[in-house]
């Protein structure tokens, strides 16, 4: 736990506040007691661990990853915790929930999106997507488009380079 020195003087916020900001670069989550409150669980010290976690992760951590991850900081989190937490969370929208062949990957990016998978190390990597309004292709007449999520699939810069070596 590091805290900014430089900061101490104009900041007069609780200690507490600046504690809980973990990363320089990553601003704190917008009220994450009440997101887990929303998703019908209490803000509990494990599942802010979860969250804070999977927070601004753009890796796409299946559950198993994210239990081993914050089991390092909490060891007596069980996997049951992670999973209950993760699905609510996607629940109410707030984490999205990616299948993708293999295990479920979550995603806090919720924003529109697509991602491109490596077939070399299996990397998953956000896309912007561009924007798809307009008719439905040919073939699904009467079918109302939502959204679509496109997935591009090749390798990733650093398998490329491997395989020149
Ligand atoms: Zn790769
Ligand atoms: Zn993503």
């Amino acid at each position: 736990m590091t805290l900014d020195t430089s900061v101490r003087e104009i900041d007069n916020s609780s200690p507490e506040f600046r504690m809980t900001l973990s990363h320089d670069d990553i601003p704190e989550p917008p009220h994450i007691e009440d997101e887990l409150r929303e998703a019908g669980l209490k803000a509990t010290p494990q599942r802010l661990a979860i969250l804070g976690c999977l927070e601004g992760d753009e890796s796409h951590p299946t559950a198993q990853e994210l239990y081993e991850r914050v089991r390092a900081e909490h060891p007596t989190m069980a996997f049951a915790t992670v999973y209950n937490t993760l699905s609510a969370l996607t629940g109410i929208g707030r984490v999205r929930s990616l299948t993708l062949g293999g295990p479920t990957r979550f995603d806090p990016n919720t924003a529109s999106h697509d991602h491109a998978i490596c077939d070399g190390c299996g990397s998953i990597t956000d896309v912007a997507a561009r924007s798809r309004r307009g008719p439905a292709p040919d073939g699904l007449a009467g079918f109302s488009i939502n959204r679509v999520e496109r997935i591009y699939r090749g390798q990733c810069a650093e398998c490329a380079n491997e395989r020149n070596v």
